[in-house]
């Protein structure tokens, strides 16, 4: 997994930008092809899981999964949070960490190859726990939520967005799609919108809401958007790339296709989550007040 962020990392950046992650388009919409209507797209989806999970400005947010640190330069930037990213891959940390120099944000936004359960901080140390498209990647899911409820202030604020399955047994044609999605993209599996709900309650959220977005993501996988193309067209770069990185890389050009299939047929789904750590009641166990007398 770290290895094939660390050798895919140029191509994704080369290819998406610097947020590693679908784009979000309204009904109708037709994706832009250009960089900037790329940017603009993906860009949106930070802005649409902002808005959905409610995150403050100026909160201290755990970025689970960071990438080169795209969404999290929005959110130490323009939201003035104090953000500290991590991921698996060091060369994207040190990539995210050069970019919010460039940025200027590197008071604001730090980068850690760390990984995600075990991270090391303390309790509570966080306001919002923010997971953008990193939870399929991590198979212990119900650790996932054990260690983000740990992290979490009282009242702090999960926000999820990520790849999932339909709700409901697969058929043995779904499972067979989701099987090679899963191989060529380097997951362990995906779990259903549901479930990730049903998590979220059993770790000990409340408030819990999800919101499938599957048909304002899936243009994402439209040839031209992916930009798969360039590179398929160009065989030779694709054999030098498997020569130079080992055949694994090219399991990003094989999703591409196998993902539109996927949204196109229902199997694969898409959607945020939020959820709140609830602040400890009245004669449940908090710490003992200090200007309680005895
Ligand atoms: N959130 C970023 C990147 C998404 S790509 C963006 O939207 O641009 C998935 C990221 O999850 C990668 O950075 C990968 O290193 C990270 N990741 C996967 N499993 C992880 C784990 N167990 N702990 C920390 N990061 C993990």
């Amino acid at each position: 997994m770290a290895r094939y962020y660390d050798i895919t990392l140029d191509l994704y950046e080369d290819l998406w930008g610097e947020h590693v992650h679908h784009g979000f388009w309204d009904p109708g919409e037709v994706p832009g092809v250009n960089g900037a209507d790329r940017h603009a797209a993906t860009d949106r989806l930070v802005r649409e899981l902002v808005a959905f999970a409610g995150v403050p400005s100026g909160s201290r947010v755990l970025d689970v999964g960071c990438g080169i640190g795209g969404p999290a330069l929005h959110l130490a930037g323009p939201m003035g949070c104090a953000v500290e990213g991590i991921t698996l891959s060091a060369r994207q940390a040190a990539r995210a960490n050069e970019k919010a120099r460039d940025a200027g944000v590197a008071d604001r936004a730090r980068f850690h190859r760390l990984d995600a359960l075990a991270t090391g901080y303390p309790d509570e140390a966080f306001d919002v726990v923010w997971a953008l498209e990193s939870l399929m990647h991590i198979p212990d899911r119900a650790a996932f939520f054990a260690e983000a409820l740990r992290l979490l202030a009282p009242g702090g604020i999960l926000a999820v967005a990520t790849w999932s399955v339909r709700t409901g047994e697969l058929d043995e044609a779904e499972r067979d799609l989701v099987e090679q999605i899963l191989r060529h993209q380097v997951m362990p599996g995906f779990s259903s919108l549901d479930e990730h709900e049903q998590l979220a309650r059993a770790a000990g959220f409340a408030d819990v809401a999800s919101v499938d977005w599957s048909g304002a993501v899936a243009n994402s996988w439209d040839p031209a958007f992916a930009q798969i193309r360039r590179y398929e067209q160009g065989r030779s770069v694709m054999r030098d790339l498997a020569r130079e990185r080992g055949v694994d890389v090219l399991g990003f050009f094989h999703a591409g296709p196998l993902m539109k299939k996927g949204f196109d047929t229902g199997v694969i789904t898409y959607g945020a989550l939020r959820a709140v750590k609830p602040a400890p009641g009245p004669g449940r166990g908090g710490a003992p007040r200090a200007d309680r007398t005895p």
